[in-house]
């Protein structure tokens, strides 16, 4: 069973045997049934999407901490707690975090095909090269005079949320934006 989460960051953490190095999406395609996915799925990182009736269902990742189990995120609203996926392919983003319950207990985001482990990540914000201006700007548009989290001011701009949360940061950094703190961070920001 997985997490669905809101929350990037938890303090109790197994060190992934990957968390060394970098892992990054291995996409292997899409097909039709979980069955077809089996056997295809090898190496860390290793994804496929299982689309059927032209509705996408699931991701299945082969975990990329190395334990070697495959992961099945659920990415149908109708079938319970559902991942939202941002361009399926190498480069793909999957929001929420993916936080195994089982097994390895890995905790971990995928963000433009780039594998995050939350135990070296814990939040974003400083890997910001990508952002354009325009982007920043339409962030710092949307932005509320009240606390909004991130991720619902994605879905008003229909972006990627681990890009928003990102530019949440460097707005607040010049002064555009405020987070709201609790226990540190929140996510939640407003227009400043
Ligand atoms: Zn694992």
């Amino acid at each position: 069973m997985l997490t669905c989460t809101q929350s990037p960051v938890r303090s109790s953490m197994r060190f992934p045997r990957t968390a060394h190095r970098r892992v990054h999406v291995r996409w292997r395609g899409v097909v039709t049934s979980r069955g077809e996915a089996d056997g295809r799925l090898v190496e860390p990182g290793d994804a496929m999407l299982i689309r059927r009736a032209e509705r996408d269902r699931w991701v299945v990742l082969r975990c990329p901490c190395g334990c070697g189990s495959d992961v099945p995120v659920n990415l149908d609203l109708r079938t319970g707690p559902a991942w939202r996926l941002y361009s399926p392919g190498p480069s793909m983003s999957l929001y929420p975090s993916v936080w195994r319950e089982s097994g390895c207990e890995s905790h971990f985001i995928i963000r433009r095909g780039a594998v995050l482990f939350v135990a070296t990540v814990r939040w974003l914000g400083l890997g910001t090269g990508h952002l354009d201006q325009a982007f920043l700007r339409s962030v710092a548009s949307a932005l509320k005079p009240t606390p909004t989290h991130y991720s619902e001011i994605a879905d008003s701009i229909n972006a990627d949320p681990w890009d928003v949360l990102d530019a949440c940061r460097v707005l607040e950094r010049r002064g555009k934006a405020r987070e709201e703190n609790a226990e540190g961070s929140s996510g939640t920001f407003s227009r400043r």
